[in-house]
């Protein structure tokens, strides 16, 4: 049976007041058969670790650099990550790839440093509506995927996480229908399959991302292939959250 995972994508949002309240608020959740990562900006990560030891919440970072460590003025590495006693690491956000000119070739490296010092890499892929409009996006996919994840060996991606999330429907209120989340979910099962063999395939959790929230959450994690969420805006709201995790 795959993990269910609801993983929450703070960005760059929350003062340390509010974000601690947030947090705090978040500790007494427990939810049977589903992992509740919460990815809070970096400079939380440390206190939240440290405060989280009783509760079903682990802590993640939003991003790392491929480099173990260096003149990198600005970068974290993913043995800081560790040190500090995170468990997952996202890789490959659309707003790293867009904003921060994040390639497929970096992305990679990325993958690398955070499997080489023992983290989960939550990998996310996702078209924009260019794609989408032209009926290209299944390829579109399976090449960002390819290019990214392709020459790693499936003892390496072991702890893989995958995360669809279609850059139309990211904090834009146009969630994909369910049906066009599970369509992508099956293809890229299928490209798993195909790729590394259906152990690994069957035991890869695929998440969905893209404006899901405590409305729409419940019909996209009924689908075969959806194995849970990562959210963004509506992981900002104690109530909102919580009720995405019951709908798992
Ligand atoms: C995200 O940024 O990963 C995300 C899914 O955002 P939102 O839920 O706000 O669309």
């Amino acid at each position: 049976m795959r993990k269910k995972i609801v993983a929450g994508n703070w960005k760059m949002n929350l003062e340390w007041n509010e974000a601690q309240a947030l947090f705090h608020s978040l500790l007494d959740i427990q939810a049977d058969g589903v992992e509740i990562v919460i990815f809070p900006p970096v400079l939380y990560i440390g206190e939240f670790v440290k405060n989280s030891s009783e509760a079903q919440i682990t802590i993640g970072a939003q991003n790392c650099f491929s480099k173990q460590d260096g003149a990198f003025t600005g970068e974290i590495s993913a043995a800081m990550v560790k040190s500090i006693g995170a468990t997952h690491v996202l890789i490959g956000h659309s707003e790293r790839r867009t904003i921060f000119n994040e390639t497929n070739e970096l992305l990679k490296e990325k993958l690398r440093a955070v499997i080489s010092n023992g983290l989960i890499p939550v990998f996310c892929c996702g078209e924009e509506l260019a794609i989408r409009e032209t009926s290209k996006q299944n390829e579109f996919i399976l090449n960002q995927l390819e290019a990214s994840i392709g020459e790693f060996s499936v003892e390496e991606l072991k702890d893989l996480v995958l995360a669809y999330e279609p850059i139309w429907a990211i904090g834009t209120g146009l969630t994909a229908t369910s049906e066009e989340a599970e369509e992508m979910h099956a293809n890229i099962r299928s490209w798993l399959t195909k790729k590394f063999g259906e152990e690994f395939a069957n035991q890869t959790p695929i998440l969905y991302g893209g404006s899901c929230n405590d409305k729409n959450a419940s019909e996209l994690f009924a689908c075969p292939n959806v194995d849970g969420g990562l959210i963004g805006g509506a992981a900002l709201k104690e109530d909102t959250f919580k009720k995405i995790i019951s709908a798992r």
